[in-house]
């Protein structure tokens, strides 16, 4: 099964993805844990990245699609793959379909998670994850089973640079602008699997997408 995760920034993605990868056995592919891992490595990919990144703007579709053209091509995404926060403009939607035809595979489902802005903005601020194993945290919602401490024992629990209220609010508005579009754009081909997630938790939605995508 080839899967789309769709949705702002802070709907639930990530978490979303890590169930999925679990119930599907197929990796997950996220342009965002690959761009933050490039600039954690300060590799050139990465110093080009991180000017966008902590500015809450789009990096350059020519170095995401690069990065997941060679991670498509990776024989683990043989059985199926989960796209999570790729594609996010209608050129990489368009350089992904390219790819994908040229490898005889189409996508099954777009998932597009859904939830207002300013609960958004503060599911974002709140956001914690461990820097060992990537569980994510909530301060408030979803808080670690030890304050500061994660369920894998370690106290690496950070916030991401990016998640800051400003940086939020211009993540927001480059994803009204630049990624919104891919709706319609995947709506015209019957993919889009809509999950209204606001006000719920993860185990709700998840138990949404399930139904979505037939599980
Ligand atoms: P995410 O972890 O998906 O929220 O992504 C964090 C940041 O990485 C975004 O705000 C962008 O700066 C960058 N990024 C991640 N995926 C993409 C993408 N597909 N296209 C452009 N920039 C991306």
């Amino acid at each position: 099964m080839n899967i789309i995760l769709l949705g702002p920034p802070g709907a639930g993605k990530g978490t979303q993805a890590k169930k999925l990868i679990e119930l599907l056995a197929i990796p997950q592919i996220s342009t965002g844990d690959m761009l933050r891992a490039a600039v954690a490595e300060k590799t050139p990919l990465g110093l080009e990245a991180k000017a966008f990144m902590e500015a809450g703007k789009l990096v350059p579709d020519g170095v995401v699609i690069g990065l997941v053209k060679e991670r498509l091509a990776k024989p683990d995404c043989a059985p199926g793959f989960m796209l999570d926060g790729f594609p996010r403009t209608v050129g990489q939607a368009e350089s992904l379909d390219a790819m994908l035809d040229s490898m005889s595979l189409t996508i099954d489902h777009v998932v597009l998670l859904e939830v207002d802005d300013e609960e958004l903005v503060l599911r974002i601020t709140g956001r914690r994850t461990c820097g060992a194993c990537g569980a994510i945290y909530h301060l408030k919602y979803s808080p670690p089973p030890q304050p500061d401490t994660c369920s894998c024992g370690k106290k690496e629990l950070v916030q991401r640079a990016d998640d800051n209220e400003q940086t939020v609010r211009q993540r927001l508005a480059t994803y009204h602008e630049q990624t919104a579009p891919l709706i319609s754009y995947y709506e015209k081909r019957s993919l889009v699997r809509s999950v209204a997630g606001g006000g719920m938790g993860p185990n709700e939605v998840f138990e949404l997408v399930k139904q979505k995508i037939g599980r």
